[in-house]
């Protein structure tokens, strides 16, 4: 295999389509593909954001009163997507570290999907290790056959980077997504998720021409995998089922 089959050499523009664009918690979708998104509003393309869960367990330090946090949370959504210059955001009432074990997401999202007709949908990937954000990546999959609606599905990096297979610059909007992500005020307390990030973000540009400081990476839609699995039968079972192949492994 050559170098350019492992990683692309160019970057690629996404632009020019109707966007919708699935986060697990309210700021998935400005760490994971912010200025990507900005390059969309840029283009005067129709984007949707949905968050699907509260985020009401991102408060390691319990300082926040619940309500007031999953508040909080939402305004500082609203705030990073105005930057980003969205405006159509929506937020699903599921409970944060519980998506897989919901019983009616995936028909909600298809039909989500039927009514907005997105031609791109960006998600996490599957190889995500929060239970929400691979739960986020099967259910769309399932969602998407549901409808069979003929919109191409593309991951998004956000705690587990990927074998990327596009790269789109994101250098000219770069001011954007600083500023999008710095509306996550609850989030940065937390953690420096904007290092993290634009670390990242940097890194992307490896491969590709000096003028191009800042790259988001995505990889199109893989069929089913592995890890999939544990993220809809919930980590319990799934732990379960670890124990017991375990347990039999050292019978022997
Ligand atoms: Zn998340």
């Amino acid at each position: 295999m050559t170098e350019d089959q492992f990683i692309p050499f160019h970057t690629t523009d996404l632009t020019g389509k109707r966007v919708l664009v699935l986060a697990p918690h309210p700021d998935d979708e400005t760490f994971g593909c912010g200025g990507t998104l900005a390059l969309h509003a840029e283009a005067v393309d129709p984007v949707r954001v949905v968050i699907l869960t509260n985020g009401a367990k991102g408060d390691m330090s319990g300082r926040y009163d619940r309500n007031d946090y999953i508040a909080i949370r939402q305004q500082e959504t609203l705030a990073a997507c105005a930057c980003l210059g969205i405006s159509d955001v929506i937020f699903w009432p599921y409970e944060d570290r519980e998506l897989a074990d919901s019983a009616t997401v995936d028909s909600e999202l298809a039909a989500l999907i039927d009514e907005y007709a997105p031609e791109l949908i960006y998600a996490p990937s599957p190889l995500e290790f929060h239970p929400d954000h691979r739960a986020a990546a099967y259910f769309t999959q399932a969602a998407i056959k549901l409808c069979q609606m003929d919109a191409a599905l593309i991951f998004y990096e956000v705690g587990q980077p990927l074998q990327v297979d596009i790269l789109v610059d994101i250098t000219g909007v770069l001011d954007k997504k600083k500023q999008a992500i710095q509306q996550y005020k609850s989030q940065l307390e937390e953690r420096p998720y904007d290092d993290f990030s634009l670390a990242l973000n940097r890194f992307r540009s490896l491969t590709l021409s000096r003028d191009v400081t800042h790259a988001e990476g995505f990889i199109r839609s893989m069929d089913w995998h592995p890890l999939l699995e544990p993220a809809v039968n919930g980590y319990r079972s799934w732990g379960k089922k670890l124990g017991a192949a375990v347990k039999r492994c050292l019978k022997f």
